[in-house]
């Protein structure tokens, strides 16, 4: 039996990983995210390609005191298997905790749904517009709801594992909230559909979790 987390994760801790770099838990079951997420995705998805992404970074001799944020910012320097891996690393880490079985946590904050509806106009029309182009990424890659430098709200897309954060992003922002569009994240259940797969995926989103992110991502941005 797994335990089902309730804890929330924080950015700076993701951020501030050093090697050597290790799998992380869910902090759910494989099948909880059924009938959205289907139990043998999540299984091959985390113990198989997010553990090659754990392994083949700390292939890559980081240096001990290197932080991701750090590679990150410098990421057009790094090697490209720093890029591709640590990237991957940070992006699934981030991934598995904005989805969650846990009710409560799928409920969306009062306080998110007005900063929401603010830079989107309504719920609706947020999500139609991640749809699309999550959608439309041609590829594989991930989409995002990123604060971007003047602190706004913003969809944006990122090819590969990149990840907005890193200095070559070309819309660059703190990650709020993401979806994996690769296709290894819905085709064995979903097969070529990726916007089924992504309109499923609003009921195990963890918007309390999205909420907690938006508000670390708004401080940071305060602070540079
Ligand atoms: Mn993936």
């Amino acid at each position: 039996m797994v335990l089902v987390s309730t804890a929330l994760a924080s950015l700076d801790s993701l951020n501030n990983l050093k090697p050597p770099f290790t799998l992380p838990s869910l902090g759910y079951g494989y099948e909880a995210l059924e009938p959205a997420v289907d139990a043998a995705t999540m299984k091959v998805h985390h113990d198989r390609h997010h553990q090659a992404y754990v392994d083949n970074l700390n292939k890559q001799n980081v240096a001990s005191d290197q932080t991701l944020i750090r590679l990150f910012k410098s990421i057009s320097k790094q090697p490209d298997g720093v890029r591709n891996h640590g990237g991957g690393h940070w992006n699934h880490a981030f991934f598995w905790t904005i989805m969650t079985p846990v009710k409560e946590n799928q409920a969306v904050p009062a306080r998110l749904q007005k900063e929401i509806e603010g830079a989107f106009s309504s719920m609706d029309a947020f999500k139609k517009q991640f749809e699309e182009k999550g959608t439309k990424l041609f590829g594989s890659g991930w989409v995002w709801l990123i604060r971007n430098s003047k602190g706004a709200l913003e969809i944006t897309t990122t090819s590969n594992q990149d990840n907005p954060q890193m200095d070559v992003a070309t819309t660059s922002g703190v990650p709020v909230f993401n979806a994996d569009v690769w296709e290894h994240a819905y085709y064995l259940k979903y097969q070529n559909k990726r916007a089924d797969y992504l309109k499923a995926f609003w009921n195990i989103v963890n918007w309390k979790q999205i909420d907690e992110y938006d508000q670390e991502a708004l401080k940071m941005l305060r602070k540079n």
